[in-house]
């Protein structure tokens, strides 16, 4: 449905899925911030709580998720992803604001880098406080986030996540704290940060996405399983097998440093690849590119590394690459190439 236009401010779709963003907490005073439901507050009301919105563009507020981002299932993504398009591909939306809980915000802004083909601005925000909270951060979140999304200088960037100030590209963010509102960081830095109003841009990222990317959720009905399996020390068969047993196509291997297996998992490998699971060499660090045939044969166990992705998006990247590749040479360029 068109929105309905009142001004010549940019028109900004508002996607609400739920997270801290929405939540409230316990009134009493002296109750910790961390004491509270998430998703419980509509995006109409987040929209009507923060003034000066409506300054900056005309919104329009929908609800398309109220769930807590830890529920996000891959056909969620999917929904989400298939949404955004609509609205971008509408002539009368000029950019979308995702409002997402933060523990999965992450995965979700990535899948929507990947699979939404507009240079419309999308950029994604939550909170890591409720509204209620003494010093809540969602409303000035979103009012940045509104405040990229409506700026002219922000399409054709890829998706984008703002929180604290910051503006972070899909492809680089995670979120590296529990509890502190600075809590996302990119390993290879921010692209830029919103003052005074407006974004300031000091980076851009390389790699396609979104309008030059070859994957697009409106042609996906599902995703191919692939599981993420995190190293520690007396590290043991199981969860690979387990994986394997429920049909994962790829398993993402978070190791070590740069990726490293142990000895007593290269023969587990070999045998979960003659089975025709692929094997996505990570690494638990968060940052750095895992190398190809350093400390692994990756050529004789025809494994594939990640380059420098994370786990939680070394596993979305794998399932959509294999929804259109099935050999590890054509999976291994994919990582090359996102
Ligand atoms: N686990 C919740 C979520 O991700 C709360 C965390 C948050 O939003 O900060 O939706």
């Amino acid at each position: 449905m068109p929105l309905a236009t009142a001004s010549s401010l940019p028109r900004i779709a508002l996607v609400g899925t739920g997270g801290t963003i929405a939540g409230a907490g316990v009134a009493e005073a002296g109750a910790p911030s961390a004491a509270y439901r998430a998703a419980v507050v509509s995006a109409a009301d987040l929209v009507a709580a923060v003034p000066g919105l409506g300054l900056l563009a005309e919104l329009h507020a929908e609800q398309l998720l109220q769930i807590d981002s830890v529920d996000f299932t891959d056909a969620l993504l999917l929904r989400l992803a298939r949404r955004v398009a609509e609205l971008c591909a509408q002539p009368d939306v000029d950019g979308v604001v995702v409002t997402h809980g933060t523990d999965t915000l992450e995965e979700t802004a990535y899948f929507l880098h990947l699979t939404v083909p507009s240079a419309k601005p999308i950029v994604l925000t939550g909170a890591m406080r409720p509204g209620t909270a003494l010093a809540a951060d969602g409303p000035a979140n979103l009012l940045q986030a509104v405040a990229v999304a409506a700026h002219p200088s922000s399409g054709g960037r890829g998706v984008l996540v703002v929180m604290n100030e910051d503006i972070h590209s899909a492809r680089d963010v995670a979120k590296v704290h529990a509890l502190h509102v600075n809590a996302f960081a990119s390993p290879h830095g921010a692209l830029g940060l919103v003052l005074e109003g407006a974004p300031r841009w000091y980076r851009a990222v390389t790699r396609p996405h979104t309008t030059h990317s070859q994957f697009d959720a409106g042609a996906l009905d599902a995703l191919p399983l692939v599981g993420v399996v995190t190293s520690h020390g007396n590290q043991r068969p199981e969860p690979y097998q387990a994986w394997a047993a429920a049909g994962a196509r790829a398993i993402v291997h978070a190791g070590f440093g740069g990726g490293t297996v142990p000895q007593s998992l290269r023969p587990v490998f070999e045998g979960l690849r003659a089975r025709g699971v692929h094997l996505v060499r990570a690494s638990r660090v968060g940052a750095g590119p895992v190398i190809r045939n350093a400390s692994f044969d990756d050529d004789a166990l025809d494994s594939v590394v990640c380059d420098d992705q994370n786990p939680p998006r070394a596993r979305l990247l794998a399932a959509l690459a294999l929804t259109r590749v099935s050999d590890a040479a054509a999976l291994q360029q994919v990582f090359w190439t996102y």
